[in-house]
């Protein structure tokens, strides 16, 4: 069991763990290779770089610095967070991983994909979360968008509820998944189209499908897909916390872009930095 669980190994996530580390608190960084801080080819506005870094660079340091500490990395997909047994449960795509805390430093890509129509269905048959929602559509037919680990994995929480699943890879390469009530369509999505709620999906070939909902799963899971299955409060797509970075569950934490507000390297590094500070603070409380 580790004391604390840190999602992501961005500014946000290597800051807090800089921290729980250093207060000899037992600590994980889960994480995957694309990170925003990436993206950026040079930063010029973060102290100390008299001649700026490239973000990969700094992403690179970063890791190897938590690495130096003796923090232990885990280079895999978290897929869900669940509670159990007294303690956090992190499902990653081959593992299940027990914590007292979570930090969630998951940074914020941007999910919706591009799709004529769909946006003007949320709430009206297009879903994020397939644990949350799938209730309501018990015995019906429903599509999943996506192609991943993580539509596979909203798809097996639908299976034993819907009567039908369509996966939609809008184009993407075809998952290796069977089971009876699935089938798979790889053409790309051209709209989604209903009155009051979705009903139909149209393909760029004029082919469509009747459906009674969609659940958006396209890439790795992040802020909503994790924060709504455990019962976070999420607002605007960012993960709701007070000033101490802590979230409406007690023990789970939230930093950086993950929370929305000002995007910015220098924000996610105070925000891990108090994320830290805040679990280890829950940790001492709670000795067991
Ligand atoms: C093009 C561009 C240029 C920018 N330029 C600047 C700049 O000049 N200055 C500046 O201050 N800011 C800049 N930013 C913003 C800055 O990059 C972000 O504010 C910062 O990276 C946020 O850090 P973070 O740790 O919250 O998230 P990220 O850097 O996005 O890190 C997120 C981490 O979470 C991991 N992760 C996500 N989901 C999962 C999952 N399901 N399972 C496991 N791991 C997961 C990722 O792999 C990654 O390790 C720029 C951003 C972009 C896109």
């Amino acid at each position: 069991m580790y004391d604390v669980i840190i999602i992501g190994a961005g500014p946000a996530g290597i800051s807090a763990g800089l921290y729980t580390k250093r207060a000899n608190k037992k600590t994980l960084i889960i994480y995957q290779d694309f990170a925003n801080v990436r993206n950026a080819t040079k930063i010029d506005n973060y102290y100390g770089f008299e001649n700026g870094i490239t973000g990969e660079e700094l992403y690179q340091r970063g890791i190897k610095q938590a690495i130096n500490l003796g923090i232990e990395m885990l280079k895999e997909e978290v897929l869900k967070i669940s509670f159990s047994n007294n303690a956090f449960l992190i499902h990653t795509t081959n593992n299940q991983i027990q914590s007292k805390a979570v930090i969630i430093a998951v940074g914020n890509q941007k999910k919706q994909p591009n799709i004529e129509g769909l946006s003007n269905f949320e709430g009206k048959g297009v879903s994020y979360c397939a644990i949350c929602d799938g209730f309501f559509y018990r015995n019906k037919n429903v599509a999943v968008i996506g192609s991943g680990t993580y539509a596979i994995s909203e798809v097996n929480d639908l299976l034993n509820i819907v009567n039908n699943i369509t996966i939609l890879t809008n184009g993407d390469k075809a998952p290796d998944f069977r089971a009876d009530n699935v089938n798979v369509i790889s053409k790309p999505i051209k709209l989604v189209k209903g009155n009051n709620r979705v009903e139909e999906i149209e393909f760029d070939d004029n082919s469509s499908i009747k459906t009674d909902g969609i659940f958006i799963a396209q890439g790795v899971a992040g802020v909503t897909d994790l924060s709504k299955k455990l019962g976070l409060i999420v607002e605007k797509n960012s993960i709701v916390t007070n000033e101490n970075m802590e979230t409406n569950i007690p023990g789970i934490y939230a930093c950086g872009d993950a929370t929305g507000g000002l995007l910015q390297i220098s924000k996610a590094v105070y925000e891990g930095t108090k994320a830290g500070l805040s679990a280890i603070k829950y940790l001492n409380n709670n000795r067991r």
